[in-house]
């Protein structure tokens, strides 16, 4: 299978850091100037398929790459990581574990694009939902 984070392409592909298990690329396409990608250079698709090396390098980047945004150009920095594998890899979805760093500010095209309506999703916690996820996760 095709991964651009395993077979990495020079010409698309900007590398800002090259750690002993992770990198910091830019994500090419993004979201928004500065959107970033933290990844393990091994191929895993889960958070729960690292070794603990590996996590602790992808959790210390992933901080010091926030801060980095925080510090230079950036009022907020959202940090996402997705695992869909209902959806098929593609230009914009790929498998291989990444974490997003979004730099983020008030009303930014993010927000007014997509983010505007999110809080219509929002619904009160039912104490019978409740119940049912703490019997499930505890
Ligand atoms: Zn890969």
């Amino acid at each position: 299978m095709d991964c651009p984070f395993c077979q990495i392409q020079q010409d698309k592909t900007t590398i800002l850091n090259n750690g002993n298990h992770v990198r910091v690329i830019l994500s090419n396409p993004r979201l928004m100037k500065g959107h970033l990608l933290i990844t393990p250079k091994r191929h895993v698709e889960k958070l729960s398929e690292l070794n603990q090396e590996e996590i602790t390098e992808l959790i210390n980047k992933t901080i010091e790459f926030q801060e980095k945004i925080l510090n230079t150009f950036a009022k907020g920095c959202d940090i996402r990581q997705n695992y869909r594998p209902f959806q098929k890899q593609n230009n914009l979805k790929v498998n291989h574990l990444h974490i997003h760093l979004q730099p983020r500010e008030l009303e930014d095209e993010l927000y007014k694009k997509c983010q505007i309506t999110e809080g219509k999703i929002f619904t009160v916690l039912t104490e019978d939902e409740k119940r049912e996820i703490f019997a499930l996760f505890s």
